[in-house]
């Protein structure tokens, strides 16, 4: 079996390297080129041709432009690489009969209402970045191809930047600190992420009628505010020295950003949890385990 990864050194693509070696030979690529293939994906006729060159059974997209306040502005950019790149990867995995996993975002949703937001729900991004993944997402389905689609909300890794290390930070060197009360989600780890990933490839390799869109999150539910005094408590608890006495929750209108947010980011994650036999654990397991590492406790 033969795995082609894109985007390796993302926060999920890095998680994906472990999760995916034991299914098959894998092929681990970013956007640079490597013996002659080419992961970038605002090259079209060179994904299109290490596709064809490498011939996978089985293709794992977990890169994106995934800046999003940016991509208000690179909006063609945004649009090359998360819709374009989508339908070539759908084109070539339809031709080889392969298939292709991708990931796409709560932000394809308005964010209005306060219900976890299942797969029928109808989709209406606010803002461009979640209009080039829904783009993605229609090429991968019109396509034919066979395909999981995963969308996920509020990834965190225990490599690079995350919104726990940012607070961390913040409240060593600040005595306040105003965090967002009225945007709520659920925390996801790249782990988890690329954990149930292999798990339902292995699932739907003998059951391909579970193709297919799903909502993957952690379970429960927060918000940033609430998030936030949950890791700096615990840095507390853990004996951490923080400069930060107060930590106020304000609105997402006090904090204008040049693309706007939803507010309800909630995902219902039951069709991925009983067509794959699943449990997803509450968000406070795998942040408890990142801050740990973090922290080195
Ligand atoms: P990251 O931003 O951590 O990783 C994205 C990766 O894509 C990076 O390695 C980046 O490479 C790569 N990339 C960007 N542009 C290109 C390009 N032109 N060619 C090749 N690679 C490129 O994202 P996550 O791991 O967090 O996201 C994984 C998936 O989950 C994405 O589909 C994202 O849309 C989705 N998602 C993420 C959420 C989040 O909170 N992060 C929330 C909901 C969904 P480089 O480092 O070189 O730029």
């Amino acid at each position: 079996m033969k795995i082609l990864l894109l985007g390796k050194n993302g926060q999920v693509g890095w998680e994906l390297q472990r999760s995916l070696a034991s299914l098959g030979d894998l092929i681990a690529l970013d956007r640079h080129v490597v013996d002659g293939l080419c992961g970038d994906l605002s090259d079209p006729d060179a994904l299109r041709a290490t596709i064809r060159r490498v011939k996978p059974d089985i293709i794992v997209n977990a890169a994106a432009y995934t800046a999003v306040d940016k991509a208000e502005s690179e909006t063609e950019l945004a649009d090359r690489v998360n819709s374009l790149a989508s339908q070539v990867l759908a084109e070539e995995a339809a031709v080889l009969d392969a298939w292709l996993i991708h990931y796409s975002t709560d932000y394809v949703f308005n964010g209005q209402g306060s219900l976890p937001w299942q797969e029928s729900d109808s989709v209406a991004p606010v803002n461009r970045y979640g209009a080039s993944k829904l783009s993605g997402e229609q090429a991968i389905t019109a396509s034919g191809c066979k395909h999981l689609i995963f969308r996920t909300s509020w990834v965190y890794g225990s490599r690079g930047n995350n919104f726990a290390k940012t607070m961390l930070r913040l409240a060593k060197d600040r005595d306040t600190l105003s965090v967002i009360s009225d945007q709520v989600g659920a925390p996801t780890g790249a782990d988890l992420i690329a954990d149930v990933t292999a798990l339902a490839i292995r699932q739907v390799l003998k059951s391909p009628e579970l193709a297919g869109v799903y909502h993957l999150a952690a379970g429960g539910e927060v918000s940033w505010y609430d998030y936030a005094r949950h890791v700096i408590e615990f840095a507390q608890a853990n004996g951490e020295q923080l400069a930060v006495n107060v930590i106020n929750p304000i609105e997402t209108t006090a904090y204008p950003t040049p693309a706007r947010r939803p507010l309800n980011s909630r995902l219902n994650t039951q069709k991925l949890r009983n067509n794959f036999s699943l449990h997803l654990p509450d968000w406070r397991s795998g942040v408890t385990r990142m801050l740990r590492e973090v922290l080195n406790k």
